[in-house]
């Protein structure tokens, strides 16, 4: 493997996304940062990861739904890389209904963002990866890649769809090496996670602590958050030379709420 690696990170200006951005990058691997939100904080991000690590971090906010800007964002990483050597799919949106009121286009959303980008993106990078003989693609898939929950119509299909192209990609792939792994997360407290804490405290007249107790980590025995740091070490260690014969496998990273 080359010491130094360059990553292409979708959904990284926030949460998990960013999280293995700072884990890649204390590696002294060069990132591609991609997602939305404040401009200024963005360019605080990417600046801080640069400096700190002294590494190269780009920033293109191609928006996952729209497979042009998707193709742009990786030619970007190309031109100023060279050659990408791990994709990580991680952009990600939720929405929670019952089916019989789940918008059309929140499903549709949802399937473009959690699942055809990774498409998108894997297909742009593939042939390079073969022809170099080393690649390592990371699909953030989660716990709902390998169960399911209510109300979570488009989100369960599309995490397992993410696990089935997984292992499509890993057979073509295995010859080349190009290995390709999904992580499945239980609970992670992003801010996603986080502000919904005190509204549902609010609404069910309980502290903060029994929101996160009894409502959040329910389905994770460990009841405890895994952390954005620990996906971050999982997907460096995919990447390394002894995670070579790991691939298409759905890695549970989640206090064990597959498991029961
Ligand atoms: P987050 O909201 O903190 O981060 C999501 C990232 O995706 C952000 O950078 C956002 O800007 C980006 N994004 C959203 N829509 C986009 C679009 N159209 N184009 C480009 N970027 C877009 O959420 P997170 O919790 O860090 O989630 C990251 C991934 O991890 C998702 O795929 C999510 O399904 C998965 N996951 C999260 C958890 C959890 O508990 N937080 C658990 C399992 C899996």
């Amino acid at each position: 493997m080359t010491t130094s690696l360059n990553a292409v990170i979708t959904g990284s200006t926030s949460g998990i996304g960013l999280g293995i951005a700072n884990a890649f990058a204390a590696e002294g691997w060069n990132v591609m940062l991609n997602g939305f939100g404040d401009a200024d904080e963005i360019e605080k991000t990417r600046t801080g990861l640069a400096e700190k690590y002294n590494v190269d971090v780009r920033y293109n906010g191609a928006d996952m739904t729209k497979p042009d800007q998707i193709d742009d964002l990786i030619k970007e990483a190309e031109v100023a890389f060279g050659q990408i050597d791990v994709l990580v799919n991680n952009a990600g949106i939720q929405f929670v209904s019952p089916i019989e009121e789940f918008p059309a286009e929140k499903w549709d959303a949802i399937i473009a963002i959690n699942l055809s980008s990774a498409f998108h993106t894997t297909k742009a990078v593939f042939a390079g990866m073969k022809k170099r003989g080393f690649g390592r693609i990371i699909n953030v898939a989660s716990a709902h890649g390998l169960v399911a929950s209510p109300f979570k119509s488009a989100y369960v299909a599309a995490k397992h769809g993410i696990v089935g192209l997984t292992k499509t990609v890993a057979l073509e792939g295995a010859e080349f090496g190009v290995t390709c792994n999904a992580i499945c997360p239980g609970y992670v407290k992003t801010p996603l996670v986080e502000k919904q804490i005190p509204d549902t405290a609010k609404a069910r007249n309980m502290t903060e602590e029994e929101v996160v107790q009894k409502v959040i980590l329910e389905a994770q025995p460990t009841k405890q958050f895994v952390t954005t740091e620990q996906v971050g070490a999982l997907a460096v260690f995919l990447c390394s030379d002894n995670a070579a014969q790991i691939t298409g496998a759905a890695h549970q990273i989640d206090g064990g709420w597959v498991a029961h």
